[in-house]
């Protein structure tokens, strides 16, 4: 019985390769709206752990990404902003 439960807890539900189960999205690299959702918000690629893709997928989405950088559609990275505390001397 414990050890069905524990079974349940570390079940981990199989991800989908979104591109494989919906034909009719096409991953495009003039299309920064759709590649920024496998983007972190630093501008990094979401490994294919995480968001699920088929290795496939992946890659195509990797060159999109890499392209749509390219020509400033997709940040490389962003500027952390640090907001200084202004002091009198
Ligand atoms: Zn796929």
């Amino acid at each position: 019985m414990a050890l069905d439960d524990k079974r349940k807890r570390i079940f981990i539900k199989h991800k989908m390769c979104r591109f494989c189960a919906d034909l009719s999205l096409k991953i495009d690299y003039k299309d920064p709206k759709t590649l920024a959702v496998f983007t972190t918000e630093r501008g990094k690629i979401i490994p294919r752990r995480i968001s699920g893709n088929c290795a496939r997928h992946q890659r195509i989405l990797a060159l999109a990404i890499k392209r749509a950088r390219n020509i400033a559609l997709l940040p490389f990275t962003t500027a952390k902003v640090k907001i200084k505390e202004y002091r009198e001397f």
